[in-house]
Order: C-alpha cells, then sequence, then structure tokens
C-alpha cells in the first residue's frame, strides 16, 4: 500500500492542464505518435494468425465451441455496428467507481469495442467496453435522469456545462442513435426501488453475501450498495442476477450474512431492528427471480478478453464452472494465467465473435510457430506478442519482462494503479461530492445518523468475521479479479500482504 514515491510519481505524471481556451491538454507524451514503440511481434505468428481458423483447430483438437444460446444479448454476436467515433464524448460509468458518472470520450475503437478516456486525467485509467454496453450514456442523460456527472479534472463543478465544453473545446458529442436502446429487456418492477434493502452477493469476494442497498436504477439494473462499505464494491445487475436475494436469504439457506460494516454485534445480526433503526424497507422477496443456469461447460472454447491486457481478445477455454462463474484458460497459455469470471460478463463471446465485430483475434500461442530472428528485440514471457504495457495505453508496446503485462515481475505487483478519485482528493478537489448520494442513502449509522463512509479494503476490516465463519473461507482469486482496465492488470491493495494472482492457485 505505501508507495514511497508517490508523490514523484504523481508530480511526473500530471503532465495534463488547461490550454488557453480552457480546454484540457493531454500530457505532451501521451500525444506523442505511437509508432515509434510498435512491438516487434515474432513474424511468423502474423502468418499462423491469418492461417488460423476455428473450425480447424476445434477439429484438430477435437473441442467444441460454447453454444451461441448460452450467451446474452451483451456478449453474443451485435445487431448494430459499432458507429463511434474517436473523440466523441459521451456520458459513463467509471468501472472501478460504479455508482459515478463521468465524462468519457472515445480514445479508440476496434470492432465492436471501444476504449474510453476519462476527460482530464491520465490514460492509464482508461477501460476497454463494448460499444452496446448499458453502461454508457449520451451527453445530457445525467441531467436528464438527474444523475451527478463527475466533470473532467481541473473544472468547476458549479461552472460545468456540456455545450459550452464541447464548443470551447471543439468537441463532438457521440450521436445518441449510437446508444443501445435497453428498454426491450423490459421494464425493472416497481418493487424495486432505490433505497431497499436486499442481501447480496461481494463479487469481489463471491463467498461473502452481505447486507446492501438498492443504491440506484437505471433502465433494467439495479446498483447495488453494501451497507457502510466505500462505492469500489459496488456493482450493476438485473434483477433476475443470481447475486442478488431477498432479506432473510442467508437464514433460509443456512449461509452467513454478513452484517454491515461497524454493526454492534454482527453475529448477532437482525433484519427487523435492521430496517426499523435505518427506517427501510426489504425488497419483496416475491419479486425476485432467478436466472436458469448459465450452461457454460469445462472444455468448451469461446474468445474473451484478456483482462490483463485488456485489448485484446483470445481463443479461450472453459476448464471449471460454478453456480454463477466460469473459469478461463487461454489456449496455449501457462495455467497461472487462468482466472474465473462472472458467467454474464460481457467480456466474453461465441466463437466467430472477433471475425464479425472486425476484431483481431489472438490465436492460441504454440512455441513450434515462433521464431526469433538474430538481433530482433522481443518479449521473454511465452505466448507474449509485445502487445500493451503494464503502465497502460500511453506505450503500445514492450519489449522485455518490466513492461509485460504477463512477467512473473508484473504478476507479483499488488497494485498497478492507484485510485483516480483519490488522486483528485490528493489534487486538492476535496470539494467533490460525487460519492454524496450513495452515503446518504446508504451510510447511515445504527441510530439513524450519518456516518463517514470508511474506505479501507474490506477483507482487512472482516478479519474477525471471517474468523467466526471457519469453513466458509474467503476467496481470494476474486480479490485479483481486477477490472479491465487499459494499464492491464490491477490488483486489490492489501496493505502489508504480497499474495499474486497465483499465490492461490496452489490452494
Ligand atoms: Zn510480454
Amino acid at each position: 500500500m505505501k508507495q514511497p514515491n508517490r508523490k514523484r510519481k504523481l508530480s511526473m505524471d500530471s503532465k495534463e492542464h488547461l490550454n488557453q481556451d480552457g480546454c484540457l491538454e493531454q500530457a505532451e507524451e501521451e500525444k506523442k505518435p505511437r509508432d515509434g514503440a510498435t512491438p516487434l511481434s515474432h513474424v511468423p505468428s502474423v502468418a499462423a494468425q491469418e492461417a488460423w481458423s476455428w473450425e480447424q483447430y476445434l477439429t484438430e483438437q477435437k473441442a467444441i465451441a460454447a453454444p451461441v444460446e448460452l450467451f446474452s444479448k451483451d456478449q453474443s454476436f451485435p445487431e448494430h455496428e459499432n458507429g463511434f467515433q474517436v473523440g466523441m464524448r459521451l456520458e459513463g460509468i467509471d468501472p472501478r467507481h460504479p455508482s459515478v458518472f463521468c465524462v468519457l470520450s472515445v480514445a479508440e475503437v476496434c470492432g465492436y469495442r471501444l476504449r474510453l478516456h476519462f476527460d482530464g486525467y491520465l490514460s492509464c485509467y482508461d477501460f476497454w467496453t463494448n460499444a452496446g454496453s448499458p453502461d454508457i450514456h449520451p451527453v445530457g442523460w445525467c441531467e436528464k435522469t438527474k444523475h451527478e456527472l463527475h466533470i473532467p479534472k481541473g473544472y468547476r463543478k458549479d461552472k460545468f456545462v456540456w455545450m459550452d465544453y464541447l464548443k470551447a473545446c471543439k468537441l463532438q458529442n457521440a450521436p445518441k442513435k449510437l446508444f443501445r436502446n435497453r428498454s426491450s429487456n423490459g421494464p425493472m418492477p416497481k418493487e424495486f426501488q432505490v433505497g431497499m434493502k436486499l442481501e447480496a452477493v461481494d463479487r469481489k469476494n463471491p463467498s461473502l453475501v452481505c447486507v446492501a442497498t438498492i443504491a440506484d436504477i437505471v433502465e433494467d439494473r439495479l446498483l447495488v450498495h453494501f451497507d457502510n462499505w466505500d462505492d469500489s464494491y459496488d456493482y450493476w445487475c438485473d434483477v433476475n442476477s443470481p447475486y442478488v436475494q431477498p432479506v432473510g436469504w442467508c437464514q433460509e439457506n443456512g449461509r452467513t450474512l454478513i452484517a454491515p460494516q461497524g454493526y454492534p454485534d454482527p453475529e448477532n445480526f437482525s433484519w427487523t431492528e435492521y430496517l426499523e433503526a435505518t427506517q427501510t424497507n426489504a425488497v419483496p422477496a416475491k419479486v425476485f427471480k432467478m436466472r436458469p443456469p448459465h450452461g457454460f461447460l469445462p472444455s468448451m472454447r469461446l474468445e474473451a478478453v484478456d483482462r490483463r491486457n485488456p485489448r485484446l481478445i483470445r481463443v479461450a477455454t472453459v476448464i471449471d464452472v460454478d453456480e454463477q462463474r466460469l473459469k478461463v484458460h487461454f489456449d496455449g497459455w501457462d495455467h497461472k494465467y487462468d482466472y474465473w469470471m462472472d458467467a454474464d460478463s460481457p467480456d466474453i463471446h461465441p466463437i466467430g465473435w472477433c471475425d464479425i465485430t472486425g476484431h483481431p483475434l489472438e490465436i492460441p500461442y504454440r512455441a513450434n510457430d515462433v521464431k526469433i530472428l538474430p538481433g530482433q528485440a522481443v518479449c521473454p514471457t511465452p505466448g507474449c506478442r509485445g502487445i500493451g504495457h503494464i503502465r497502460g495505453p500511453r506505450y503500445s508496446g514492450h519489449h522485455s519482462a518490466f513492461g509485460c503485462p504477463y512477467s512473473d515481475m508484473n504478476l507479483k505487483k499488488e497494485a498497478t494503479l492507484h485510485d483516480r478519485l483519490r488522486e483528485q482528493t490528493q489534487a486538492n478537489l476535496e470539494s467533490d461530492s460525487s460519492h454524496s448520494r450513495s452515503k446518504n442513502l446508504c451510510s447511515l449509522n445504527f441510530n439513524g445518523k450519518h456516518e463517514k463512509v470508511n474506505s479501507q479494503p474490506r477483507l482487512v476490516q472482516q478479519a474477525k468475521c471471517l474468523k467466526i465463519k471457519g469453513k466458509e473461507d474467503i476467496d481470494l482469486d476474486n480479490l485479483f479479479r481486477g477490472l479491465s482496465v487499459a494499464g492491464g492488470w490491477v490488483g486489490c491493495r492489501l496493505p502489508g500482504a504480497s499474495l499474486s494472482p497465483r499465490q492461490h492457485e496452489s490452494r
């Protein structure tokens, strides 16, 4: 957690500044053309890539593809083309802070995917998403739906006007027609209301079921917030998600319910008392409908975003499944790179998705295909073609383990990215109150008074609770379920611990 060089690092990185028109300029090094840094990929594998086909591969491997019917609308073949263009402005959710809506710009378009950039921030926070993602909205959406918009760094909240910003900076907003209309999924049942309580799985740590609140509702999805925890654990899901359950579900199913942080007697948590103390209601149990099991089976093949290098989609195999998730293995790669993904993750696709959407597909790695020319600088990690960089899209490639998202030294790093919003706080922008909504909703203390949300990592605080839980061990795998941020693999910061995503594989 301690970063001795942080101050220096920040001052080096914070090169963004306002120009004469008050427009944000990107740091010089971010603007430099990327051709100079283009990696030398292993030459023969390019030819191999061109000759490769799923059909042939499946026959060769005697393997089967995951049937298209198993994929949701967000995962399957898109109905529309990706009409977004680089530079277009929009509003969208920060994947690391799901309750926060931000001013975003399209930094890169690839097939049906977009790399989105937070205006005013460094590109290391950029992230990839699908063009049909429910997390993105047109300019003006926040105002229309009464959501707070987190404005670009360097602007005053009370002075920011979208249209002035676009005009002054000669920017284009992304046309409304490019955003997918999700009303076809049916509206949210009216029984689900903001402020209501439920029991929900902590997706970062799925063995925990915790006291939670509906912090927001947008179209057919709800925002789950864990009472008295910071918003980094929040997530959006639809009402049929297996992650949300009615109040009393744990008791009925013999599971331990994790009480809100700071609850006086967590082992004897009582919903009746808690609802009364917080003057809130539970979502009626009858409105919960469980979605059918996901249907993915071990050995099925699919295409999956590699979250250590989220610009890439690889040929992958399901090697294990549980109720809500599947474990993916990237064909030809070492098993240390395997990880669990939610079965409803928008980052898995049926075979042929890349081909149809015009996205490159990373084919299985075969050591024999690779011949390195004498004197050629290539990444030493087997399978890695030198694409991407641990420090984000500022560098398009790497030639050594130092920049490689897959090298042992980088896999062992606890975290490569500090918190974008905390960085802002440090920049003396404490007046920011983008979290006030959920705080007011969910952070009542047990006398009904407001309490400051503690942002210490959840696991540390829960140590006491976990000991009591005995057999229900915490799932370390999921601590490292980094988000698909463009900087590559992002783990979870654990003070005093240096667990790597690999160590728990041996458990
Ligand atoms: Zn590499």
